[in-house]
């Protein structure tokens, strides 16, 4: 077994069965997986760790996610939006602090409105900042015209998890009608791409149900589409939603930290040179839960700078550190942080999927 393991750990394709076997590692076998991907990290993409400041630019929403804490039933949910001179602010901290770019999130909303509001944000960040920060959106699912006019406006990246590959597993973790359909998400994700977005997508681990299987194909399916960016990470019950009443059947926060290590690991193998950003979920459930994902593979952060105000309004699950990153203190704690660990963080720059960049060239 011991030499099978060291022979599988230098491929880059896995057939399903080997992705199953790699995911389900443990103890000492589990770490060689885990030193494997950082010495492939490190070797493709060196210690750099990317920023993107997150501004949660409201939580209003249209749909009704069964895990998320800003579902639209939730009625105790005091929702509120920025205004544009809060978004610019933030966008401000982002220039001072030196991060090359924003990410700006939200709660999904289609209206004319919105979709002019945030076209208008985009144009101004871009010229408020001399064209130097790079923009991820992260705002839900929109039709192709939508995703367009973002694109043209100057956004150049887009995060979109999948959330799972599983059919079934998917209308188990969202309610099935009009506006949560796993044929529209894979869509939006497809449109993204064909616009030319690096486009993100993801997974969340853990959840109710969820198989190692199921994991394995979600691996593959990054890897098919050739996604430039995977935000991956652990479920985390919320206790306001439908899903939370699975919480004694998931595995534990040290199995679910574990096995989004895993995931992160396995998929540096498979991908070298994608942008894989350490969830802030990590750190909810492990102190040193942003490091061990970069430790495993990641190379993206997204330190919160939304306004201090609006944080506790903006809490998908429940304990999301609100304090934490703020100000010039997160900058240091950061490169502290990530210098205990032998990475380094960039700043000034956009910090583009290497994978992406180069596919560019070719075409
Ligand atoms: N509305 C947008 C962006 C905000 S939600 C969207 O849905 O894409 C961003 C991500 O938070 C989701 O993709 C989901 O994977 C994650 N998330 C939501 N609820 C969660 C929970 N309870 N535990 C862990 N992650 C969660
Ligand atoms: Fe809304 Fe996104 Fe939460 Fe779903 S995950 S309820 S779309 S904020």
């Amino acid at each position: 077994m011991e030499l099978e393991l060291n022979e599988i750990l230098t491929k880059q394709n896995f057939t399903k069965q080997e992705l199953v076997y790699l995911l389900s590692l443990e103890g000492v076998d589990m770490q060689k997986l885990l030193d494997k991907a950082l010495e492939v990290k490190l070797r493709y993409l060196d210690n750099n760790v990317h920023l993107r400041g997150l501004i949660e630019y409201s939580n209003k929403c249209r749909k009704n996610c069964l895990y998320c804490g800003l579902r639209k039933n939730i009625s105790a949910v005091n929702r509120y939006e920025l205004s544009e001179e809060e978004v610019l602010e933030c966008a401000k901290i982002a220039i001072k602090l030196h991060y090359g770019s924003i990410a700006l999130q939200s709660g999904e909303r289609q209206d004319e409105n919105f979709i002019e509001k945030i076209e208008y944000l985009i144009k101004k960040i871009k010229e408020i900042s001399d064209n130097k920060l790079g923009i991820t959106l992260s705002l839900g699912e929109q039709n192709e015209d939508t995703y367009r006019r973002w694109f043209l406006a100057g956004a150049h990246r887009y995060l979109l998890r999948i959330e799972t590959t599983n059919e079934e597993l998917f209308y188990k973790i969202h309610p099935r009608d009009l506006s949560h359909s796993f044929q529209t998400r894979k869509d939006c994700i497809d449109a993204l791409l064909n616009i030319g977005y690096q486009t993100g997508t993801g997974v969340m681990i853990g959840l109710p149900f969820q198989t190692v299987e199921d994991l394995a194909e979600d691996l593959l399916y990054f890897k098919r589409k050739e996604i430039a960016m995977v935000g991956m990470g652990p479920f985390i019950p919320h206790p306001d939603t439908p899903l939370y009443k699975f919480k004694d059947i998931i595995p534990p926060n040290e199995k679910r930290m574990a096995m989004t290590m895993k995931m992160i690991a396995v998929l540096r193998l498979m991908m070298p040179e994608i942008n894989m950003v350490s969830a802030t979920a990590n750190q909810t459930i492990d102190e040193f839960g942003r490091e061990k994902a970069i430790l495993s593979g990641a190379n993206v952060i997204m330190p919160n700078i939304s306004p201090k105000q609006s944080r506790k309004e903006y809490l998908i699950y429940p304990d999301k550190d609100t304090v934490k990153d703020s100000g010039e203190w997160c900058s240091n704690s950061l490169d502290n942080r990530m210098s205990s660990i032998n990475h380094k963080v960039l700043y000034d720059e956009w910090g583009d999927s290497v994978a992406f960049t180069k596919r560019q060239i070719k075409r």
